[in-house]
């Protein structure tokens, strides 16, 4: 197939080498978010706002097993018609193009994609609905990273290797997270999040107290997305703890609700538009590191790329504080 053409917002947004002043504050987000206890079962009346009548559903082999056929029961029950596409486990330009083959040969046209799963899947998710020109809805089972509400895709080579940031120009045209699905899964995903979530606030601070600094749009933050972030870390720090004993008893509550909304709609709007610095670097450079990238989790090698900021910004007090909490948390807090 032939590669789509790129959207690069920078080109849109930003001006090569203009004055802080000429640079507009810019705010995207996901058309619609739902999240609650059961939502899945819903998923059907929820798609037909997209609205969607024939959906590609992707979603790895052990997903089909767990939320198949209560996503199908769902569609069904709101007329919608469906095709499942395995997602084979990476984001990685090769998947891609799988995937779009196949949607490209079927004889009736889907007209969305809905990805069901990790940030990976997801990833890939908004990579096909681009190539399709289709809208994305995003149906995270997990509230590990900050990429079910963004309109980019992290890509990785095929062994799992970082290796770009692929665009597109249109947001998730509905995001929904069952906290249910979040509470029954390993709480390290959850935890994971948390890492992920805490940066946000403390990456869009360095990037709002810059004027030199752009988001990951090429634009300037608004207020609103500095204070989603502050909102963010505030949460993180009075219910994290909690939540993450609640997922341990499999349980849906409150504090889980918060965190939920902490690490998927908060820090995905948070790092879109209001900007990434060194934790998110740090973070992808350690993917390159067999060991780390073997064993470790996004969420995780960003907590340890947002200790390296707050140390590197001489803010001594948050990065003790952040430790302190992170080492409560379960998150890693040192190299070793
Ligand atoms: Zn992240």
């Amino acid at each position: 197939m032939s590669a789509p053409i790129p959207y690069i917002p920078h080109a849109v947004f930003s001006t090569e080498e203009g004055e802080a002043a000429s640079v507009p504050r810019v705010l995207i987000a996901p058309q619609r978010y739902v999240q609650g206890d059961g939502v899945i079962d819903h998923l059907g009346r929820y798609l037909s706002i997209v609205p969607s009548e024939r959906v590609a559903i992707l979603i790895d082999k052990a997903g089909q097993q767990r939320d198949g056929a209560r996503l199908l029961n769902s569609l069904n029950s709101a007329k919608i018609e469906s095709e499942v596409v395995t997602f084979h486990g990476e984001c990685s330009t090769e998947e891609v193009d799988r995937v779009v083959e196949v949607l490209q040969a079927m004889a009736t046209p889907v007209d969305s994609v809905v990805a069901v799963g990790g940030g990976k899947c997801l990833d890939a998710g908004k990579c096909v609905a681009q190539r399709l020109a289709m809208p994305m809805v995003s149906v995270p089972t997990l509230a590990s990273t900050d990429a079910p509400c963004s309109a980019l895709s992290v890509m990785y080579t095929a062994e799992g290797v970082f290796s770009d940031v692929e665009f597109s120009p249109r947001s998730p045209a509905l995001v929904a997270i069952d906290t249910r699905i979040v509470a029954e899964a390993p709480v390290r995903f959850l935890v994971a999040g948390i890492g992920d979530a805490m940066a946000t606030w403390y990456e869009a601070r360095t990037c709002f107290d810059n004027p030199r600094a752009r988001s990951v749009l090429g634009a300037r933050p608004t207020l609103a997305t500095s204070a989603i972030g502050e909102l963010c870390a505030d949460t993180l720090f009075e219910y994290g703890l909690s939540a993450v004993e609640a997922v341990k008893r499999s349980e849906v509550n409150d504090a889980l609700e918060s965190i939920v909304e902490a690490n998927t709609l908060l820090s995905g709007m948070g790092f879109e538009s209001g900007g990434l610095a060194v934790a998110h670097s740090i973070a992808q450079g350690l993917t390159v590191v067999p060991e780390v990238n073997r064993n470790y989790m996004h969420g995780e090698m960003v907590a340890i790329g947002l200790l390296t900021q707050l140390v590197l910004e001489k803010s001594f007090d948050e990065a003790r504080k952040v430790a302190g909490f992170f080492a409560k948390a379960g998150l890693p807090v040192h190299l070793g």
